[in-house]
C-alpha cells in the first residue's frame, strides 16, 4: 500500500447540514428570501441549444457589472464558483511563500483547510477575551494575512482603521479581507484598495443576494493582483462559471433596489431577534451579519439546545470547539421563522 504515501490526504471542511425536507433552516446563513425577480427570468431565457457552447471564460459581463456597481474597473474584479472557490484561488495564488500566513484562531474554519491542502504554513492569532480581533497580534513576520470582517461565527465587525493598520504594517504581504457578510453591517475595506496595493477583498452572492445555490463569489483588488488570480484560475479550470450562474449573477447585481430592501428586512429581523434573545436570558455578541452567535441562559447547554431545536425541526449551527461550544450560531430567517424559533425556545425554557 505504498501508494498511500503519494496521496494528498486532507481533513476536509465540514459544511452545515442541508436537510432535504422543509425545516426552519437557520444553520448555514442563507438568505430567507428569494433572489431578485430578474434572476429567474435571466436563467429561463438561456436557450438550451446554447448550452452546447462553453461559457465565457473571462466572465466579462458579470465582471463589468460588478465593477460598475462598486466603482471599479473590470480588470479589478475576479469571479468564481462561490467565495469558497475565490478564496481557494486566493490561497493558491497569493500564499506561495515560506513564511506563515496569519489568521485569527476563531474565524471561518475553511482557512486552515485550504492552507493544509495547499501546504501553506500558517499560524493562528488568538482573538481577545471579548472575541474581538487582536490587531497587534498580526504585527509580525508573515507570508500573508487573512481577516474575516465581519467575522464568522462571532458576527463582530472591526472598524476600517483596524484593517488599514494591518494592511499598512505588512506592505510585503497580501492582506485578504473576507467580506462575506459586509452587506449586513460593518465598514468595507473597499475605499482602502487605492491606497494599499497589497489588499484583496472577497465577497459572495450567497447571503445578501440570495444565490447560495448558484455559487457566485467575487474578489476586488489591484489590476496586478487580479491578473495573478486570473493566471492561476486559467491554469486550473478556464470555465469555472457556468452560463446560468453568469446570467443569474448579472441580474442580481443589476437590481440594486431589491438587494437593499432584502438586506434591510434581514437587519430589522436581526435586531428584533436580539431583543427576544435578551428577553429569554441569552447572551450574544453584537452581530453585524445575518446571524447571531448566542449563549443560552444558565442551566441550558448549547449542545443540548441544538438537539432540542432539531427535534422541533429548527436547525441552527453548533461548533464543538474550544471557546465556541457554549454558543449557537443562529441564522436570521423571515419574521415568521424567527417567531417560530422564539416560540420553541420559550417552550424549551419553560
Ligand atoms: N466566507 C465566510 C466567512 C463564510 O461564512 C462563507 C459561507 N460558508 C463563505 C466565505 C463561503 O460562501 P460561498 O462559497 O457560498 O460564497
Amino acid at each position: 500500500m505504498g501508494y498511500i504515501d503519494n496521496i494528498r490526504r486532507v481533513v476536509p471542511y465540514t459544511p452545515g447540514e442541508q436537510p432535504q425536507r422543509a425545516v426552519v433552516k437557520l444553520n448555514t446563513n442563507e438568505c430567507p428570501y428569494p433572489p431578485a425577480p430578474g434572476v429567474a427570468e435571466a436563467v429561463r431565457s438561456i436557450q438550451a441549444a446554447r448550452l452546447r457552447l462553453y461559457p465565457d471564460p473571462d466572465c466579462r459581463e458579470l465582471r463589468e457589472a460588478l465593477a460598475e456597481e462598486y466603482g471599479l474597473d473590470a480588470e479589478q474584479v475576479f469571479v468564481g464558483v462561490g467565495s469558497d472557490d475565490v478564496l481557494s484561488m486566493c490561497f493558491l495564488t497569493f500564499f506561495a511563500g515560506q513564511k506563515p500566513v496569519l489568521f485569527a484562531d476563531i474565524t471561518y474554519s475553511f482557512y486552515d483547510v485550504w492552507a493544509d491542502v495547499y501546504r501553506i504554513p500558517y499560524e493562528r492569532v488568538p482573538l481577545r477575551e471579548d472575541y474581538r480581533l487582536d490587531g497587534e497580534g498580526f504585527m509580525r513576520e508573515n507570508g500573508g494575512i487573512v481577516l474575516c470582517n465581519p467575522n464568522a461565527p462571532t458576527g463582530l465587525a472591526e472598524p476600517m482603521e483596524v484593517i488599514e493598520k494591518i494592511a499598512g504594517e505588512s506592505p510585503d504581504s497580501i492582506v485578504l479581507v473576507d467580506e462575506a457578510y459586509i452587506d449586513f453591517g460593518g465598514q468595507t475595506a473597499l475605499p482602502l484598495l487605492e491606497k494599499y496595493p497589497n489588499l484583496i477583498i472577497v465577497r459572495t452572492m450567497s447571503k445578501s443576494r440570495a444565490l447560495a445555490g448558484m455559487r457566485i463569489g467575487y474578489a476586488f483588488g489591484s489590476r496586478e493582483l487580479i491578473k495573478y488570480l486570473q493566471d492561476v484560475k486559467f491554469s486550473v479550470n478556464s470555465y469555472t462559471m457556468n452560463m446560468a450562474a453568469l446570467a443569474a449573477g448579472l441580474a442580481a447585481v443589476q437590481d440594486r433596489l431589491y438587494f437593499e430592501e432584502t438586506v434591510d428586512k434581514i437587519i430589522v429581523t436581526r435586531e428584533n431577534t436580539k431583543r427576544e434573545l435578551a428577553r429569554l436570558g441569552f447572551e450574544y455578541l453584537d452581530s453585524e451579519t445575518n446571524f447571531i452567535f448566542a449563549r443560552p441562559p444558565r442551566g441550558l447547554q448549547a449542545a443540548d439546545l441544538f438537539e432540542r431545536l432539531k427535534e422541533h425541526d429548527i436547525y441552527v449551527r453548533y461548533f464543538p470547539k474550544p471557546r465556541l461550544s457554549e454558543y449557537l450560531r443562529i441564522t436570521i430567517g423571515t419574521d415568521e421563522e424567527m417567531q417560530k424559533f422564539v416560540q420553541v425556545l420559550e417552550e424549551i425554557l419553560a
